[in-house]
């Protein structure tokens, strides 16, 4: 008998090869690859060693799975999170895939049958932590088996220089040694070349061919705001997502506990994330939030990696990231499906302080500090920036972009620069002439004139700076500030308690070689938040009357089923399928299976219960 025998061999002839294309349809119904899928997967199937760099949303699972499904033996897919790795294995299952993983959390029977898989030959694809892998007893156990490959998933885990580093990424450069023959594929969605340079090197890629593509998300729209009622702005921007599933980031355990009771009080339903909680309830709401369809997670940054809910609808930042990488990788959360998603992000003057704080604290070498404070940096210019906010960020992982997407709130209400020289001049004056001993809030009351204790005391009444920008509103000052600081002619001194001081090209503006334009701040429930909200409501409203109310019983028999086998709706269909469902209304198997994203599994598995919901919308 031929080794590999399972409900996958029913869809292929004995004598058929499986071939890419074929694996593609009749797996997982798709008529087509997508960007440079094609090229990775012929290569892998060859034989050949990758490292593949595409962003979140591109389609890098299938980049390993179709591989492995294509080559003989099982394929080993090293993978972060035991948590996560269960619904892959279920979404796989569904799929007619036999896939198993192996973790601490199997009781004896489940480990006893996946080790009888691995020598049987009858396991397509096995997922296992990168702890795991390097035991003895993990190689004595596929000792025997054939392998088709290694996938290495979120590989920039092996990189010091991210912020997700996994010691135990670093043991698996020995599997080139160990396993010499068998072709290792490492993906991640992080573009950074340092991160690609440790992963060629830890990893011992360096014969590897390197896929990249694009990092461009199309379907997420960006917003920046200036934080103001930062509460009562997020529930604006959360009141345009009602129904939906998203994140919202904060920087504290205690602020994201604080804000998710809040929301609930406001009628939001949310849970916390963060890494101080009962991992048992920890788990819990990240279960949660992966089978449920309108949660709002509230969560620090312990919260994401390797989260493949693709139909997250949008991520809110209520503080500052450390970073541009961090800002991309947590708002890329959003829209893995392709449809359109809304990212927002709130923040003011306090968070540079508190970020800058939290560098200097760090504990970290010189060096190393001054790298962060670039990076922070880099993300203020970005929050500043006048110009489409995509194009700002792709230039920032070396990526051209004409600009003018229409997809970011610069784009759809364009921002109204003004001649700031004189008021930078000001502004930079109240700074010097203080003494750069003070931080922001005294700075604005000696340019307002506002004479309080404080003022008094240090003898700043009556200067000649005091009173001198009374002209303009104390939130505008907040404003030059900002952009000021953004823009490095002021910086922050975090050792003097935030005072501010000025930065090496201040000179150049005092002596008016230096033309200075500053961003006009715009009400924050402005016409472009609503614009950007048109695009990217949650796909129901994208439907019209009777498609929209099919979609939505399509959606509650995917809950349905879902919940009868404890997996998460997407694992039965994507939103993706349901709309095609609700707009091409398929009406018999043949219709369904011309359908993108339904194979022959799923169409055997689901296909009638969800062609009766169609038929009674007929
Ligand atoms: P990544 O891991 O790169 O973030 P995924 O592998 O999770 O992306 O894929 C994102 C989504 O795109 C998934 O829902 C997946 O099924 C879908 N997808 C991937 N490749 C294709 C393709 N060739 N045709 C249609 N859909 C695809
Ligand atoms: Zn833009």
């Amino acid at each position: 008998m031929p080794q590999r025998q399972s409900g996958l061999d029913a869809l292929f002839d004995g004598n058929d090869a499986r071939d890419p294309r074929s694996v593609l349809a009749k797996v997982y119904g798709y008529s087509s690859f997508r960007g440079k899928q094609e090229a990775v997967v012929s290569h892998v199937v060859a034989g050949g060693d990758a490292v593949v760099l595409f962003p979140t949303g591109a389609g890098k699972s299938l980049c390993f799975q179709v591989p492995a499904l294509c080559r003989d033996g099982v394929g080993i897919v090293v993978s972060p999170l035991i948590a996560l790795m269960r619904d892959q294995v279920e979404a796989l299952k569904q799929l007619g895939v036999r896939a198993a993983a192996l973790n601490s959390s199997l009781s004896r029977e489940e480990f006893d049958a996946v080790r009888a898989g691995i020598s049987a030959g009858t396991l397509d694809l096995l997922y296992v932590t990168p702890e795991r892998i390097v035991t003895p007893g993990f190689r004595q156990m596929i000792g025997n088996a054939k392998i088709s490959l290694f996938a290495i998933d979120e590989a920039h885990c092996v990189s010091q220089w991210g912020h997700d580093f996994r010691p135990e990424y670093r043991q698996l450069g020995e599997l080139a040694s160990l396993f010499p023959g068998v072709p290792r594929i490492a993906l991640t969605a992080t573009a950074d070349p340092h991160t690609r340079d440790d992963i060629i090197e830890r990893l011992g890629l360096s014969g590897a061919e390197v896929f990249t593509t694009s990092f461009d998300r199309p379907n997420i729209a960006y917003e920046i705001v200036e934080r103001d009622q930062p509460r009562q702005q997020l529930l604006r921007f959360l009141s345009r997502h009602r129904g939906a599933s998203g994140i919202v980031y904060c920087l504290s355990r205690a602020k994201v506990e604080e804000t998710a009771d809040w929301l609930e009080d406001q009628g939001i339903r949310a849970l916390p994330y963060h890494a101080g909680m009962e991992r048992e309830i920890r788990d819990r709401n990240q279960d949660a939030f992966l089978k449920e369809e309108d949660l709002c997670l509230v969560a620090t940054v312990a919260f994401g990696m390797g989260i493949d809910k693709p139909n997250v609808r949008y991520v809110a930042h209520l503080d500052l990231p450390g970073s541009v990488e961090a800002y991309y990788q947590e708002t890329g959360r959003a829209g893995r499906d392709g449809l359109s998603s809304e990212v927002w992000m709130a923040y003011g003057m306090a968070d540079v302080i508190q970020r800058g704080r939290m560098i200097d604290g760090s504990g970290s070498g010189d060096d190393i500090k001054r790298v962060e404070r670039s990076k922070l940096n880099a993300l203020l210019a970005i929050c500043e920036t006048a110009g489409c906010r995509r194009q700002a960020i792709l230039k920032h992982f070396g990526e051209a972009h004409q600009g003018g997407c229409g997809n970011c709130d610069t784009c759809l209400k364009p921002v109204e620069t003004w001649d700031g020289t004189e008021a930078a001049i000001k502004a930079l004056a109240a700074i010097y002439r203080t003494g750069e001993r003070f931080g922001t809030g005294h700075v604005i009351d000696v340019l307002m004139g506002h004479d309080n204790e404080k003022t008094r005391r240090f003898g700043h009444v009556g200067m000649p700076v005091f009173g001198a920008g009374s002209d303009l509103p104390a939130k505008t000052w907040q404003s030059v500030y900002r952009q000021l600081l953004a823009a490095g002619f002021v910086q922050v001194n975090h050792e003097a308690f935030g005072a501010l001081t000025l930065g090496p090209d201040a000179r150049a503006v005092f002596r008016r070689e230096r033309e200075v334009r500053f961003r006009k701040d715009r009400p924050t429930t402005g016409k472009a938040a609503r614009n950007a909200s048109q695009r990217s409501e949650s796909a129901r409203a994208e439907l019209s009357g009777r498609d929209g109310e099919l979609f939505e019983a399509l959606r509650r028999k995917r809950m349905e089923i879902a919940k009868d086998l404890s997996v998460p709706p997407y694992v039965v269909f994507a939103d993706t399928v349901l709309i095609a469902f609700a707009t091409e209304r398929p009406l018999d198997h043949d219709a369904l299976i011309n359908i993108s994203g339904v194979g022959q599994s799923k169409l055997e598995r689901y296909g009638d219960a969800f062609l009766e919901v169609i038929h009674e919308f007929e």
